[in-house]
């Protein structure tokens, strides 16, 4: 069943039941007032006849006379004896002997009760009369009361259209009420059907209603769609980083493949190109797995205390073996820093920054490095002499493959890929930390790395 139904079958329930409960309300109320204005009159006029009753001589109550009613008069009496004989009656009555209510003539104490006599709906009201205890009369005083059967009929006939006209009414003012409040909806769901059956994540659903729910609901569905373009198109870009990346290394091997089998013996130089270009792929297939699992939240990390000084020192160490004095090292502050982590990663994060300081400084200038506790934390600081990197870049440098203009030309030693800023980011944010970038043109870069303190230190 479609909202739309279920929403105005809803209103029209709901109006039906609070209209059902007040018209009862209403039909009761009216109801009681009136048979308690006839029970009234009916009393009135009883205690007038018992006022004219006395008691003979014989020890029985007569009544003195009954007033002439007229034909006309919708109220009749009878005074009936304990042995069941009509001892008087009022003339608008005629000769009638039966009982204008025989059940009430039994009674023992006062009754009212509505009867029927001769096709009339009648009011009684039945008096039991006692002398010294002793029940010796009845007194019966009837009104005829059709026309309070007919205000309950007419009232009873008004409420039962009133139901009909609100229930018919509220449910066509549900239909076509949420028919108005749900055709943005129905058009957001057009669009979001055209959008998966043209395959088209660049197409979004125009919001009409924008301060809605519906308005939130189709800027959150916008919003998923800006994220999943985004995630689709960092997909397909990967995918192509990925390919042209695995070409050339394939492309070399292939060549001295061939090579070395037109030449019939081992060409050292072919050898040495295929064991490159190898170890390139190797690597690279190593950090994009790193990365994937990074990515997926499963990159598993062998938590302990680390001494973040004595770890710079030992990667300084290997760094000016790699660099063959290429450029100088300084260093401004050592602070005996402790973090929890992988002691292998966080290694892996001061080589490819302390790498990339090396690789991008020309021969002659300074690296820099600092460790320190700032602020209750730890932040390991790099920078270099070297180029810098341009404002454009800087958001995009721990993408995925991405490579400043000034490294598109890969490197001789085939070290450039764009992935070392990736990992580094990745790991760093799995440890809780966060890295900065300050760069000018021509001045140099600086890279600062921030690490929650061990327990908190
Ligand atoms: P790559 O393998 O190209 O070095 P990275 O992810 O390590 O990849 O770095 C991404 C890009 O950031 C580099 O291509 C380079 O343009 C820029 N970059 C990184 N570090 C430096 C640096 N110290 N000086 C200048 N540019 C840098």
């Amino acid at each position: 069943m479609s909202l739309r139904t279920q929403l105005s079958l809803l209103y029209a329930l709901l109006a039906g039941v609070i209209l059902a409960v007040l018209g009862l309300i209403v039909y009761t109320l009216v109801s009681v007032i009136l048979v308690d204005q006839i029970d009234r009159s009916l009393t009135q006029t009883a205690h007038a006849l018992i006022s004219c009753t006395r008691v003979n001589a014989a020890g029985e109550i007569a009544i003195e006379s009954i007033p002439s009613l007229g034909a006309t008069s919708t109220t009749y009496i009878q005074f009936w004896d304990t042995r069941g004989k009509l001892k008087a009656s009022s003339d608008n009555l005629g000769n009638l002997q039966l009982s204008l209510d025989p059940n009430g003539l039994r009674y023992p104490t006062t009754v009212f009760r509505d009867t029927r006599l001769n096709q009339a709906s009648l009011r009684v009201l039945s008096v039991p009369l006692q002398v010294e205890g002793r029940r010796m009369a009845v007194l019966q005083v009837g009104t005829n009361r059709e026309i309070v059967d007919q205000l309950q009929q007419i009232l009873a006939t008004v409420l039962g259209i009133a139901l009909a006209i609100s229930i018919t009414m509220a449910a066509l003012y549900g239909w076509l009420g949420t028919g108005l409040v749900l055709a943005p909806l129905e058009k957001a769901t057009l669009a979001a059907r055209n959008i998966a059956n043209k395959d088209d994540l660049s197409r979004r659903i125009p919001n009409v209603s924008q301060k809605n729910e519906i308005g939130i609901l189709i800027e959150a569905f916008n919003q998923t769609l800006d994220r999943l373009e985004d995630i689709f198109n960092k997909q397909k870009r990967f995918i192509a980083d990925v390919s042209h990346e695995l070409r050339t290394p394939l492309t070399v091997i292939k060549g001295n493949a061939g090579l070395l089998r037109k030449m019939k013996v081992p060409d050292e130089e072919s050898l040495q190109g295929i064991e490159t270009e190898v170890d390139r792929l190797t690597r690279m297939v190593g950090d994009l797995l790193l990365l994937a699992q990074g990515e997926a939240g499963r990159l598993e990390l062998n938590m302990q205390p680390v001494d973040l000084d004595v770890l710079l020192l030992e990667v300084l160490q290997q760094a000016k073996v790699l660099s063959g004095g290429k450029v100088g090292f300084q260093i401004a502050d050592i602070e005996q820093v402790r973090v929890s982590g992988d002691r292998d990663r966080l290694k892996q994060v001061m080589i490819n920054l302390i790498t990339n300081a090396v690789k991008y400084t020309p021969a002659g200038g300074q690296v820099g490095l600092s460790i320190k506790n700032v602020e209750s934390q730890a932040q390991l600081m790099i920078s270099d002499t070297g180029p810098g990197i341009p404002a454009a870049d800087l958001p995009h440098i721990f993408e995925r493959f991405y490579r400043g203009d000034k490294a598109r030309t890969r490197p001789a030693d085939g070290s450039s890929y764009g992935l070392g800023l990736s990992i580094v980011d990745w790991i760093i944010k799995c440890h809780g930390g966060r890295i900065e970038v300050k760069s000018r043109e021509g001045v140099g870069t600086i890279f600062l790395v921030w690490l929650p303190l061990a327990g908190g230190m």
